[in-house]
């Protein structure tokens, strides 16, 4: 089922209303989230991505704008009758009930029409449990779970309703390292399974590319980029979603463009046509350094980390925003420490031009 939000928007009213201003907390929001896809809603905390999906969810009304479920128009509907399944942060289980009754709790509540006997309630519950791999774990109480297990819990609670939408609120916030990334992909894989549209809110721009099909994100209540988490790291619209992205972060530099050539500095590192001469803000990712004796980009060179695979390259440029500039290179390649210095060439189509004021991404032909 795809759901549609048309200009949502939502204004919460200032608390004090003398001196205070109201909060935008998301400004004119339009996207279709296609059938059966997994769509990460990404951004710094304050962004508006958890009261997006609560707007989705029915927790709570938009100010303006319309949300659709396939052709239904939800706006006006309870949470109870949207049809959704809801995951947040904090699992929610109930502590008195097994896993087994947390499970059936949903189903027992069902009314009219939906009301199921006590045979297909279990056969449900039973294979919802499966599908999250809990189904050893049905007569334990949560305190006698992991908080992975527990997540599976509210996992298969929010789906035995077989839920038109499914909406995950930062559902591995509360996991420790190794299991973030095990529940991640078991969130994934269920997702898929099930082919229920789902939207996944998170901070963590590493999880959201992980395994979203598309990504939004989000800066202060307005939609920055939305696009294949793939495309908008290789593409991205501006400064910020550039920043947002990628681990380690894009470097930055102060730099201009003079006759058809970038420059860092005084270091000339790319010609290219189509720019007017101007100061810009220049991000160059991480592996867009490649090691050249003869590269324009030269930088005092701090440390090397060995990372297996990989090194990471720390050094310093005079024109750089950040203390250091970290580039990551292939470690069959050598870097001498004792030179003092590392110079690079830059890869093009990782080197992006900002414009400086706006922020707002320059694009530029490669000569
Ligand atoms: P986080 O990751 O910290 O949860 P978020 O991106 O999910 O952040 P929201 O919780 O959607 O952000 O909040 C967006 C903005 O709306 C913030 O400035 C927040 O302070 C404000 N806000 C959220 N809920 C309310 C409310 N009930 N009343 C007033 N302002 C609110």
């Amino acid at each position: 089922m795809k759901v549609v939000l048309q200009n949502l928007t939502k204004i919460f009213p200032s608390r004090d209303k003398k001196a205070g201003k109201e909060v935008v907390a998301v400004n004119d929001f339009t996207f279709e989230i296609p059938d059966g896809k997994l769509v990460g809603l990404l951004g710094p905390s304050g962004c508006g991505k958890s009261t997006t999906l609560y707007m989705i969810s029915g927790l709570q009304k938009p100010t303006g704008g319309r949300i659709f479920f396939g052709e239904d128009d939800v706006t006006e509907l309870t949470t109870e009758n949207r049809g959704i399944g809801l995951v947040f942060q904090n699992y929610a289980l109930y502590p008195h009930m097994t896993v087994k009754q947390n499970i059936l709790f949903p189903l027992q509540n069902l009314k009219g029409a939906d009301k199921m006997t006590k045979d297909q309630m279990l056969e449900r519950a039973y294979n919802v449990a499966k599908l999250v791999q809990i189904d050893e774990l049905m007569e334990r109480k949560p305190s006698e779970l992991s908080g992975g297990q527990q997540q599976r819990v509210a996992i298969a609670r929010a789906l035995v309703k077989m839920p038109r939408v499914l909406l995950l609120d930062e559902p591995l916030s509360n996991l420790d390292a190794r299991l973030r990334l095990q529940t991640r992909e078991e969130i994934r894989r269920i997702q898929k399974e099930t082919g229920i549209t789902t939207v996944f809110v998170t901070h963590d721009q590493e999880e959201a590319m992980s395994i979203s099909d598309m990504i939004v994100v989000m800066k202060l209540g307005v939609v920055q980029q939305t696009g294949k988490p793939q495309d908008v790291y290789d593409d991205p619209t501006n400064l910020f979603v550039a920043k947002f992205l990628g681990t380690p972060p894009i470097n930055v530099f102060d730099g201009c463009v003079k006759d058809g050539k970038v420059y860092i500095g005084q270091d000339k590192v790319l010609e290219i046509s189509g720019v007017a001469d101007q100061d810009v803000t220049i991000g160059i990712r991480p592996e867009g350094f490649e090691l050249d004796p003869a590269g324009g980009l030269t930088c005092q060179l701090s440390n090397v980390e060995v990372m297996g695979r990989d090194v990471s390259v720390v050094s310093t440029h005079p024109a750089s925003v950040n203390p250091s500039v970290r580039s990551i290179i292939d470690a069959d390649n050598k870097v001498d420490l004792g030179a003092g210095i590392v110079r690079y060439s830059i890869k093009p189509h990782k080197i992006f031009l900002f414009n400086k004021e706006t922020e707002e991404r320059i694009y530029f032909e490669v000569k």
